[in-house]
């Protein structure tokens, strides 16, 4: 490959496993593989010293020796202040974790492809808020990538699927198990290449890791029965990680066979424990039911935005309960009025027992989607699609002369787009012929509901959402304006107090947020002259980004006073522009294997 190509890249960032790809010459997207020659890596960094990280297989290994300086599933504290974990004594962040498996996956692409792997789009679930996806984002930025975008998990599926699909409108589930979360979307497919999101469903703690710990659970009991002797301070840290990687491996092999065997060597004890598919169905059962239950969720909610929307596109908890009352009475009518088909995304759909579960509730045909490259895939057509539109800008501004090369920052900017991809987005199957531009092709829809603190009647203090989860996003965002009035006569300032949920009713009371259930975002304090009567109108402005973070916009109405705020939630923790940079310097000295 010579040196003049550009390409750019979409990585997949994963509780269990990461994946790289990018479209090649032909226009493909494809996976990288890393330098071990598999085509994920997991997601498990190995801190060996202050100057030495270690990532993927080697480090999953060793957590094995030295469990204590290994971090696994760090995604599950991505924009959390719950990751305490300083393996030399100096505290290291999530976001700085994660900028180490970015580093890793990169690294080793460059390798392979003998390019620069540097302009990227990273995805990161549905289920993720604001705090999340800007904490994903600086984890590239650590890693000293420019980040393109941030895209869902289910829209980087979607533009997987469209480079396959041809032909008519149907609606489509994705039913995505991956190592840690669980995710369903469905999604409307036009026959004119464009995908609709129509709702989202999810469980964060329901993943592979969670059928691994079954297994766990069941080998060491049988271990206890074989050698009734063992205590429990017998199993050290590293036997039990050994016995999660066993409990992992033999999971993977009954996907192919209906039975095998794990052998333990543990405190000078051995055992051979038989497992067979027929027993890890049924210490499975129930964690699979919960995502039989999800999907009903999911089904019914299409149901329901089909039978007309409320207020905001938001639909009424009545109206849901009775579409799930009917799914659950009678799961394949009901799915069939809504669904056409079902696709397998993430590596868990491997799993027999998952088809067959699918295939029993809703008799709806199934299609698996590259279960564990789907996604890295859509983000590569997602990233050249992003790249292919920023140059295409920035050679505008120079034509027009609208481009001020004397400001520091534009220059920089420009700078970054200044060679075009090798390959063009129109070269990918699928979107040949298209009319609709890929940026266009995905209509996301919110992914969690947002809400301002309200007196309602000057009484009753109440959480009022102004977006509500599984709102359309047309043109990629959402922006929803709101006129309030003033609570008492001469405020001297009006606080806008922010929440991020899951509810999708249109107003919740404030003991929600007490109970864990809606997430505080920030306060924005609006100053007023102070000398406006009770019900002075304010204008507030609520807009999503297609990257998933809120911009919020206060107007003084009567004097046109206005403030704009980004949100940043201080319910979780929040890496500032400053500590993003200090990081970026701090990776550059640490080797990454
Ligand atoms: P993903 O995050 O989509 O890459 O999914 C990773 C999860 O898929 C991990 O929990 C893996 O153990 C699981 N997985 C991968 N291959 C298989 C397989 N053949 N059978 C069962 N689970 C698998």
């Amino acid at each position: 490959m010579s040196e003049q190509n550009k390409f750019v890249f979409g990585i997949d960032l994963g509780t269990t496993y990461s994946c790289i790809a990018y479209v090649d010459e032909n226009g493909m997207p494809t996976v990288v593989k890393n330098m071990e020659g598999d085509n994920t890596t997991p997601s498990v960094v190995f801190f060996e010293d202050e100057n030495n990280v270690t990532v993927g297989q080697v480090a999953k290994e060793n957590a094995v020796i030295e469990p204590q300086k290994t971090v696994s599933f760090v995604k599950e504290h991505m924009g959390k202040d719950d990751f305490d974990f300083a393996p030399y004594g100096q505290k290291i962040s999530p976001e700085e974790v994660s900028s180490h498996i970015l580093r890793k996956v990169t690294k080793d692409a460059a390798e392979q492809l003998g390019t620069e792997v540097k302009d990227v789009v990273i995805t990161c679930p549905a289920y993720f808020g604001t705090a999340e996806c800007l904490a994903t984002k600086h984890a590239g930025e650590i890693a000293g990538l420019n980040v393109l975008a941030i895209i869902r998990e289910p829209a980087a599926a979607a533009l997987s699927y469209l480079t396959r699909q041809q032909g008519s409108d149907k609606t489509v589930l994705v039913y995505d198990l991956g190592g840690g979360t669980f995710d369903v979307t469905v999604m409307k497919i036009a026959s004119d290449g464009r995908a609709e999101i129509v709702c989202y469903e999810g469980d964060q703690a329901l993943g592979g890791q969670h059928w691994d710990k079954a297994v766990v659970d069941y080998l060491k009991d049988e271990f206890q029965e074989q050698h009734s002797d063992m205590q429990e301070d017998d199993w050290l840290p590293e036997d039990l990680q050994e016995l999660r990687n066993k409990a992992e491996k033999a999971k993977k092999e009954l996907s192919g066979r209906g039975q095998t065997k794990v052998t333990l060597n543990v405190a000078g004890r051995r055992a051979q424990i038989e497992l067979t598919r027929e027993i890890f169905d049924s210490l499975t059962q129930s964690l699979l039911n919960r995502s039989i239950d999800c999907t009903d969720r999911a089904i019914a909610m299409a149901m329901a935005k089909k039978q007309g929307t409320g207020a905001n596109e938001g639909v009424e908890d009545a109206v849901f309960n009775r579409t799930l009352e009917q799914v659950r009475n009678d799961s394949k009518t009901a799915a069939k009025t809504v669904i056409d088909e079902i696709l397998l995304v993430g590596g868990s759909t491997r799993m027999p027992q998952v088809a067959t579960a699918l295939t029993e509730r809703y008799d709806i045909p199934q299609q698996i989607l590259d279960p564990d490259e789907a996604v890295a895939k859509g983000a590569a057509i997602s990233a050249l699609a992003e790249y292919e539109g920023r140059v295409e800008h920035w050679q505008e501004q120079q034509k027009n002369g609208t481009f001020d090369m004397q400001d520091e920052e534009i220059k920089e900017e420009a700078a970054k787009y200044q060679t075009a991809a090798t390959v063009k987005t129109t070269s990918i199957p699928g979107f040949k012929n298209n009319k609709v531009s890929i940026r266009q092709a995905v209509t996301m829809a919110s992914t969690k509901s947002y809400a301002l603190k309200v007196v309602v009647n000057h009484e009753e203090e109440k959480c009022q959402n102004l977006i509500i989860k599984n709102a359309k996003m047309k043109n990629g965002e959402i922006v929803v304006t709101q006129r309030f009035g003033t609570d008492e006569a001469n405020q001297m300032n009006a606080q806008i107090m922010v929440y991020e949920s899951d509810m999708s009713v249109e107003y919740y009371d404030v003991n929600e947020i007490e109970n864990g259930n809606a997430d505080e975002l920030g306060t924005v304090t609006l100053e007023l002259p102070g000398n406006l009567p009770a019900d002075s109108p304010l204008d507030v402005t609520f807009k999503l980004t297609k990257e998933g973070i809120l911009e919020v916009t206060a107007k003084d109405v009567t004097n046109g006073g206005e403030l704009f705020v980004t949100m940043q939630a201080t319910a979780g923790s929040m890496l500032s522009a400053e500590e993003v940079k200090k990081l970026k310097e701090k990776s550059q000295r640490i080797a990454v294997v």
